[in-house]
């Protein structure tokens, strides 16, 4: 164990330090974060407050399969956290399309030749033969058909990457695969809808995050919550220093960690503790690293690639004119990817409930003109790309304010297991007592919940006084994510830092559609075909919903099958037993 002097120092006050922070000081240990942001704790999970109306940088729904990680929400904010229903739809081709789906909607949408060309494509794609696919457009090609994945999956993803999906990794489709088949998400989307079980056992470790129906929300938005668990550590006498960068990092020859500290006024100061937790993104931790980490760690590094999102909250003199809480754009013409409406995440988002606060959200590099855009430009951009979507009249958007988040995204290219293989290994070899935790921390594609994971096992690994977890398997295997459903405490035992994690197969040769029936129509028809089914393609855990749309037009196929055999059969009995009556 160990002693309870020893100084702990963390890297950025997001949901993953302030997690390791508030585990720490409640075991007793001296606990200090530092915090370059002034103003807001949270990170990219922080609420910002622009005139009494308040925003997340993308909303942020709060649901875990993780027992542990709801609790600790409920032990944040025990009487704040409101259930708040899902309703997300997508704009595509002047049209809106719920998820989960609405049957008739989608057929009225997209009529019946387009139904049937689009089940037909995704049955010349699980027919087809060809090699494995390597990137996602091909990977998504083979497992929805060519004409779902025009619709539904090409023009969003490129908005949230920046680039064709030809160039994107396949790895990074196959490593979000959560569970889901074409049945689920069939009967899910039949059934009448029901709530997401409450946060415990068995049932919560098999919800598919895509399908769940409601999840919880704190009723001043996420930053609520991280600004409790702040002043909770503070109480504890813990230290979280705002506007207090951290420049630089060093191994002092006894074995501890100094850290460089630059305050708002530019004025610099260093600090030594035993241990170090960063969160801050990898890239840039290795690169201030002393005594320096081999070349080729360094390259892999500065190789590391991030997207950066920016939101343009639009304030309107009139209430909001739709119900759901975000609205995805697929349609290329417009550069919005989202819409978010912050009233219906939670009421108290708004200074006043006769107006409404939409989130505009744009994917872009910080190179981009885009990006560089003034804040008039870019409200400007924005009240116009709302207007041409009808969900506002002339003269009704009365103010504005433009946040810019820069590394939103960890961006999966497909060099980026290597890279980060090779960070791990030099980090875990020349770097003891130097834990890295988060999102942008292990450059890996987290929520909340699992960025807090990351920081729950290392508080426990430091507790232990031994590495008694592999933080970097969070969030990785299917085998992990099921386990660390339940307790963590079962999660990741049996450290095997250096061993990469174990992606998936993008092409295993499953069934998409599952068990029964599904197999049955397989054997003789489909040869090629996906796993399960991929995760979001947006950043928010919007996943695949057009395998849920897939799902409904199957079932309206083998339900229109099976009308035409009984009908059929029963014509053919009518006549038998007219021959037999004769
Ligand atoms: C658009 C969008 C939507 C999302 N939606 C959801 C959602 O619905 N649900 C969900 O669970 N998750 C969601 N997420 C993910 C969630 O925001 C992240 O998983 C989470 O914030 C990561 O926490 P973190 O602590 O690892 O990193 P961060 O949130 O990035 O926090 C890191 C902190 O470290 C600070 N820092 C960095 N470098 C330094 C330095 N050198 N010195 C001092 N401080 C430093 C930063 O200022 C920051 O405050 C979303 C993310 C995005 C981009």
């Amino acid at each position: 164990m160990p002693t309870p002097d020893l100084r702990i120092g963390i890297i950025g006050a997001g949901p993953a330090g302030l997690t390791a922070a508030y585990l720490l000081s409640k075991a007793g240990l001296d606990v200090e974060a530092w915090e370059a942001d002034p103003t807001y704790v949270g990170g990219i999970s922080r609420t910002e407050i622009y005139k009494g109306f308040r925003f997340d940088i993308g909303g942020h729904r709060f649901f875990s399969k993780s027992k542990e990680v709801e609790d600790f929400w409920s032990e944040i904010l025990p009487n704040d956290m409101l259930e708040r229903n899902r309703l997300s739809r997508i704009f595509y081709r002047g049209k809106f399309y719920s998820y989960p789906l609405d049957l008739g909607e989608v057929i009225g949408n997209l009529g019946r030749r387009q139904s049937l060309l689009t089940a037909a494509s995704y049955f010349k794609a699980k027919l087809s033969t060809t090699a494995t696919p390597g990137n996602l457009e091909d990977w998504m090609t083979r497992k929805f058909g060519g004409r779902l994945y025009q619709m539904f999956f090409r023009s969003y993803t490129e908005k949230v990457w920046g680039m064709p999906c030809r160039d994107i990794s396949a790895d990074w489709a196959a490593q979000r695969i959560k569970g889901l088949s074409l049945t689920k998400a069939a009967s899910a989307a039949l059934r009448p809808a029901r709530r997401t079980p409450k946060p415990d056992g068995e049932e919560r470790a098999d919800v598919i995050k895509t399908l769940i129906t409601s999840f919880r929300y704190p009723r001043h938005g996420p930053g609520m919550l991280w600004e409790a668990a702040a002043a909770r550590i503070q109480e504890r006498g813990g230290r979280v220093h705002m506007g207090t960068r951290v420049n630089g990092v060093e191994r002092t020859g006894d074995g501890r960690w100094r850290v460089t500290l630059e305050s708002g006024d530019g004025a610099e100061r260093q600090r030594e503790v035993d241990q170090l937790i960063s969160s801050a993104p990898l890239g840039w931790l290795v690169n201030h690293l002393r005594p320096t980490l081999p070349t080729a760690a360094r390259e892999a590094a500065s190789a590391l690639r991030y997207r950066d999102f920016l939101t343009v909250a639009l304030i309107l003199k009139t209430p909001s004119r739709f119900p759901d809480n975000w609205l995805y754009i697929h349609d290329p013409q417009l550069q919005v990817g989202r819409i978010q409406n912050f009233g219906n995440w939670s009421p108290e988002m708004l200074a006043d409930p006769s107006m409404a606060c939409y989130g505009m959200e744009y994917f872009c590099s910080s190179s981009d003109a885009l990006w560089n855009s003034s804040d008039a430009a870019l409200i400007a951009m924005a009240t116009r790309e709302l207007l041409s979507l009808g969900l506002a009249e002339e003269g009704d958007v009365i103010d504005g304010a433009v946040v810019r988040q820069p590394r939103a995204c960890p961006v999966y290219d497909d060099a980026y297991t290597e890279r980060r293989r090779c960070i791990r290994a030099a980090l875990s070899e020349l770097c003891p007592g130097l834990h890295v935790v988060g999102r942008n921390g292990m450059h890996q594609y987290n929520n909340q919940d699992h960025s807090m994971m990351t920081a729950m096992l290392t508080a426990r690994n430091i507790l232990a006084g031994e590495q008694l977890y592999d933080v970097w398997q969070v969030n990785q295997t299917p085998t992990i994510l099921k386990r660390e459903q339940l307790v963590l405490a079962a999660a990741v035992r049996r450290p095997n830092l250096l061993k990469p994690p174990v992606v998936p197969e993008p092409t295993a040769h499953r069934s998409p559609i599952g068990s029964g029936l599904g197999r049955l129509l397989q054997r003789p028809l489909l040869r090629a075909g996906g796993s399960a089914a991929a995760r979001p393609l947006g950043p928010t855990g919007q996943q695949v919903w057009p395998t849920a749309h897939f799902a409904l037009l199957l079932c309206c196929a083998v339900g229109h099958q099976a009308m035409v055999s009984l009908s059929y059969a029963s014509a053919s009995r009518y006549r038998v037993d007219k021959r037999l009556e004769r």
